[in-house]
């Protein structure tokens, strides 16, 4: 039985007050027992501030990138170890703002799987088509090109616990959302192709939904047969609406 996830994707913002009233708000308006398990992922500048206000909480932290190599030479960047010793259980890989502004390849992101998955991070995979391709009918093409990168590179086995995010680009940040039968279909694709190599790690796998998820829409795209939970950015940044969207799952 997989149970939904809602993880929140902060991206570049923040403050320290705003991290305070967050996370605080979150940790009143949830619980250990509820039909959800939640996540953040805030900055790298405010993970430590994260720790220590989550630690031993019911909720959980990661990171928004990696850089794949080892500590060394590499000015303003993050690797696995660092997250890991701030306390981060996952670390999301080949968000689509990476693919597109900071041209990560499909060979980057494994990669950043690989090196996330050796350092003991649960990896979240982001894949998805731009509107370009789903109007080209392209998607699942283009969704299967991301995870053969992937398995490829780290194989099946590396997919035991961890996550996968399908998030149509053209509904990230736009207020346009994937209808819930859309994204079904895609989350079928993911968990038939994962199914063709195995089994058991298709059945566990969480496959959450990003693309403009709220409160109003979520409880229909998460009552999806193959949907496990959301991956928010925009509503992810107040308690009220994060805590709208993971009140719909009960
Ligand atoms: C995201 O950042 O991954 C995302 C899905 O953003 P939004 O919910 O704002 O569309």
């Amino acid at each position: 039985m997989r149970k939904i996830l809602v993880a929140g994707n902060w991206k570049m913002h923040g403050s320290k007050s705003m991290v305070q009233s967050l996370l605080k708000g979150l940790l009143a308006g949830s619980s250990a027992g509820g039909a959800a398990e939640l996540a953040v992922f805030p900055s790298f500048p405010y993970l430590a501030q994260t720790e220590s206000i989550l630690a031993g909480s019911h909720i959980k932290w990661g990171g928004q990138t990696l850089n794949p190599n080892p500590q060394g030479a590499h000015s303003g960047e993050v690797d696995s170890e660092m997250l890991v010793d701030l306390g981060c259980h996952y670390v999301l890989v080949g968000h689509s703002e990476r693919r597109a502004i900071y041209a990560e390849s499909d060979v980057d992101v494994a990669l950043r799987f690989s090196a996330a998955r050796k350092a003991g991070l649960e990896p979240v995979l982001c894949v998805g088509e731009t509107r370009e391709e789903r109007e080209a009918g392209q998607t699942e093409s283009v969704v299967g090109r991301q995870l053969d990168a992937v398995l490829a590179a780290a194989g099946i086995a590396a997919f035991d616990s961890a996550t996968i995010a399908y998030e149509p680009v053209w509904a990230i940040g736009t207020g346009l959302t994937a209808t819930p039968a859309q994204a079904q279909c895609v989350h079928a694709f993911i968990r038939d192709k994962l199914s063709s190599l195995n089994g058991i790690i298709a059945g566990e796998i969480k496959i959450l939904y990003g693309g403009s998820v709220n409160g109003s829409n979520a409880a229909e795209l998460f009552a999806q047969i193959d949907i496990d939970g959301g991956l928010v950015g925009g509503a992810s940044l107040t308690a009220e609406d994060f805590l709208a969207i993971y009140n719909a799952v009960a």
